[in-house]
């Protein structure tokens, strides 16, 4: 039996219908912006394999650090016990973070880093003795799969059957432009209706990923922020898919004139290597933890958490930031995508085409309603694999977010492909 075969045989696939599902491609090796499929077919991968990859597949030198690290110490016990590289990746997080971080807890993907990130606020404000366990979020937003994360998510299709199991959240509109004074009016509203007792507001800054990469403007964030700080709520920006270069700057955080208290990290992190996680917050939240009362102790943790292969994945994609190439081909990548837009923005059918840094998104006219379950997603998501691109539209919003190594051939390669597809939508 082959591969693939065998795998529908056994394997759950994510976010996977698995009735008549078609055979999953299997890849044997990447390189680059390239995955390599068992027949030595290459793919271009412009989604960066789910937002993850930051320098393109294999890259020799995370390998090395990865190689050398599992030789040395592959784990250990993380209460108690630490590390150099977990150590030396929390220097230089706090060197890059927004200035008022300044202590990092590990865990192992964006959605334990989003679970810590709500865990640390609302015990925050437990162990100030002014409970306040209101929580504010954008109502399209996605923070993950778990129940906590899913209770900050919109409550769309993903979450419908545990609906009634999620906890309440108060939700804004997200401030896109036009929507900008709704989102603070209905923001203001909330904050100031003491029944609902907020304490935290937790926000994909500058873009929704899952909702479709849904932009918003830095100063309509800002005055939301500014509003929660003016309310003493506590902020948490999620930067699981912004962090890390994607919107042209280290994270989207550094686009805003205010701070957040707490940063969720994840994908970006290890350069798209392997599963880490970590949140980071302000001296102010981290203080508040501290105590002779044992019950004001922070009680989370993984078997996992820091484990020492992944911190030196995460310390060699942070080498791979230290190198002023790396920000070069960010801009590169930020100007081809601008100019493409405007290439885009003469072909009928296309509309609301959005950018941010190596993020490009538009979305294809439909009589349907712009969403994740667009029937005209799954024609686009073959046309492209069978062209061997990697593109997986959100319904039928069509987004590249590609690893920074690409080239401009193998950029335009993604261009081109996207045109012919337009042009065959419009006969
Ligand atoms: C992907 C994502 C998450 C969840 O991360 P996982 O590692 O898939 O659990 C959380 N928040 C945002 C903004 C994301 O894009």
């Amino acid at each position: 039996m082959s591969i693939s075969a065998k795998d529908i045989e056994m394997i759950w696939h994510p976010y996977t219908q698995m009735k008549n599902v078609d055979l999953p491609i299997v890849i044997v090796k990447g390189e680059g912006v390239w995955l390599i499929d068992e027949n030595d077919n290459k793919y271009l991968d412009a989604i960066s394999s789910w937002w993850v990859n930051s320098h393109g597949h294999a890259h020799p030198h995370i390998a090395k650090k990865v190689s050398e690290q599992v030789k040395t110490l592959e784990h250990v016990i993380f209460a108690g016990f630490t590390h150099p590289k977990a150590v030396e990746l929390a220097e230089r997080l706090l060197r890059v973070l927004p200035m008022n971080q300044s202590s990092i807890f590990y865990s192992d993907n964006g959605s334990t880093a989003v679970e810590v990130a709500l865990k640390m606020s609302i015990q925050y404000w437990e162990n100030k003795k002014k409970p306040k366990n209101g929580i504010v979020a954008f109502r399209d937003s996605y923070h993950g799969d778990t129940f906590g994360a899913m209770s900050v998510s919109g409550r769309g299709a993903f979450v419908k059957p545990f609906e009634s199991m999620l906890f309440d959240v108060q939700f804004i509109d997200a401030p896109i432009p036009g929507k900008e004074k709704d989102s603070l009016a209905q923001l203001e509203a909330i904050l100031d209706n003491s029944n609902l007792n907020i304490g935290t507001f937790i926000y994909e800054p500058l873009i929704q990923g899952a909702a479709g990469m849904v932009m918003h403007q830095p100063d309509a964030l800002d005055l939301l922020i500014a509003f929660c700080k003016k309310k003493n709520v506590l902020t948490i920006a999620d930067e699981v898919m912004t962090g890390f270069g994607r919107t042209g700057k280290f994270f989207a955080s550094d686009h805003l004139a205010a701070n957040p208290d707490i940063v969720c990290m994840s994908k970006g992190l290890t350069g798209g290597t392997m599963a880490l996680g970590a949140t980071s917050c302000s001296r102010e939240i981290f203080s508040a933890f501290l105590s002779d009362d044992k019950q004001k102790t922070l009680f989370h943790g993984h078997s996992f958490t820091g484990n020492p292969v992944a911190c030196a994945a995460a310390c060699a994609s942070l080498d791979l930031f230290d190198l002023e190439e790396t920000w070069l081909n960010i801009e590169r990548i930020s100007s081809c995508h601008r100019q493409f837009a405007e290439k885009l923005a003469k072909v009928e059918g296309v509309e609301n085409i959005r950018q941010t840094g190596t993020i490009l998104a538009f979305e294809l006219s439909s009589d349907e309603e712009t969403s994740y379950f667009n029937p005209k997603r799954d024609s686009i998501y073959k046309f492209f694999i069978e062209r061997k691109i990697i593109l997986r539209p959100l319904g039928n919003v069509i987004y590249i977010l590609p690893p920074y190594c690409i080239t401009n051939d193998e950029l335009n390669l993604a261009y081109t492909a996207i045109t012919g597809f337009l042009e065959s939508q419009a006969t």
